[in-house]
């Protein structure tokens, strides 16, 4: 099939599917089909064609998209197009990618259940009853249901992860610093993290390749240290260690736990050898992850203000008045609940009580990770407790929701890669996902480990 086609047979199940799934929140045929008239016509002209030209895939709606609607799928930011691309698209338009469209996405990425959105939720291909996960929900449903061959998403707390993980598929959130954050809205600057969410492990190491660039518009930015993952997806995992953290595997579900050690078995068996180890600094991640995720996104979220993007309310007294009614009928209930717990925590007086108790304690997360490394080269755990929920369940209980980061928000507070893989189901049909987590910039071990399980 020429490139045309295979995107037309792509819009077409989007225009068939999306109704029920919601994934994409808004469909760009126009951009997409002349992108593709572009590879077709090097193909007619006998040119080499790349490994990722011409492949119909998606962004999160919060990767900034010049020209195109980028609304973090908040009411705030409707209407809002970008004067310029995100770093990542950048570099994937380079080649060619064939942008379907935007996905949906829990509201500034907070939430795990895309259910924060202000489009609604986007649901899980394998029963639409069922949240996608989040809050790269809409990019996991996709690639999940075949209506994107591969989409990027942000990860700041597990949102590339657990989303693959509760709709079968593979998710890496790289090393801090591999990828460019440019153009990517910020939620917390110190956590957030872009990545690929695919269908299989061979995928995500040629997408990391293609995005994991220095980039001198981040700051941050290092570019890929760890070298191209490719070329090793397929070395030898004789004698590797595979280390599993006994507090991971605390208040796991039963059928998830028995998936995650089959995985170890399988691994067994393939010559790696599995160690056992504690990591009793693992109990503060979720609250040091919540203290200074808020922390970080009632700074960042200050700028919607009404005057320079989006959403400004109607009727109004003076600026002040203004401002507050635009960020009172423009936020949703989550994203405010975390303005204000993030102003709390930063506050004179409380400040040393949280923020800065928070920062010591990441300290000691880090060493954790340093000193687990010492025994092991890969850590294997869960990606997330349990497995995808039934709608509507998520938003009526916060506290609760948070509590299903547990395993993957402390890979983003060490600044570590960790790649989502699904291992199993549950009895009613719904996936398990598993996590490999790997040492800074070490993505060609966990997607070298992960390539020999697949
Ligand atoms: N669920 C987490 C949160 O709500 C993680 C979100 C994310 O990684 N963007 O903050």
């Amino acid at each position: 099939v020429s490139c045309t086609e295979l995107t037309k047979s792509y819009l077409e199940e989007i225009e068939k599917s999306n109704g029920e799934l919601n994934a994409y929140v808004n469909v760009t045929p126009d951009t997409a089909l002349e992108t593709a008239k572009t590879v077709d016509e090097k193909i007619a002209k006998g040119e080499e064609i790349g490994m990722l030209e011409g492949v119909p895939m998606t962004l999160k709606d919060n990767l900034s998209t010049k020209d195109i609607e980028t609304t973090c799928c908040s009411k705030i930011l409707k209407g809002y197009k970008p004067i310029y691309n995100a770093t990542v698209w950048e570099n994937l338009s380079a080649q060619n990618a064939v942008m379907l469209g935007k996905t949906n996405m829990d509201e500034f990425a907070m939430g795990s259940s895309c259910e924060t959105s202000c489009f609604g939720g986007a649901m899980n291909p394998f029963n639409t009853k069922y949240v996608s996960g989040g809050s790269s929900g809409g990019v996991a449903s996709a690639v999940g249901a075949n209506i994107a061959a591969y989409g990027l998403g942000s990860d700041t707390g597990g949102s590339i992860r657990q989303p693959a993980s509760f709709c079968g598929i593979v998710g890496l959130k790289p090393t801090y610093g591999s990828v460019s954050r440019y153009g990517l809205i910020a939620y917390a600057s110190s956590l957030d993290q872009i990545g690929p969410i695919t269908k299989s492990v061979e995928d995500a190491s040629i997408v990391f390749d293609a995005i994991s660039q220095y980039d001198e518009k981040d700051s941050t930015s290092k570019g890929n240290v760890g070298g191209a993952t490719y070329g090793k997806l397929n070395n030898d995992i004789k004698g590797m260690k595979i280390g599993i953290a006994r507090e991971y595997l605390d208040g796991i579900r039963d059928d998830v736990k028995e998936a995650v050690l089959n995985a170890a078995k399988v691994y067994e068996s393939l010559g790696a050898e599995i160690v056992y180890f504690d990591m009793p600094a693992l109990k503060f991640a979720l609250p040091v992850y919540y203290i200074i995720a808020c922390a970080e996104a009632s700074s960042n979220l200050g700028r919607y203000d009404g005057i320079r993007f989006g959403y400004k309310t109607p009727h109004y007294n003076g600026t002040h008045d203004m401002i507050c009614r635009t960020r009172s009928e423009g936020f949703g209930e989550e994203v405010k609940r975390r303005i204000l717990l993030g102003t709390y925590v930063l506050s004179a007086g409380y400040y040393d009580a949280y923020y800065k108790k928070a920062q010591n304690l990441r300290g000691t997360i880090v060493k954790a990770f340093t000193d687990a490394f010492e025994h092991c080269d890969v850590i294997l755990a869960p990606t997330v407790p349990m497995t995808a929920f039934e709608a509507g369940h998520a938003v009526s209980d916060p506290i609760e929701t948070y509590l299903t980061d547990i395993c993957t928000v402390p890979v983003n507070i060490a600044g570590l890669p960790g790649v989502s893989v699904p291992c199993g189901f549950n009895a009613n049909g719904m996936p398990i996902g598993m996590q490999l987590i790997g040492k800074s910039f070490g993505e060609a071990e966990i997607l070298n480990a992960a390539f020999k399980y697949q």
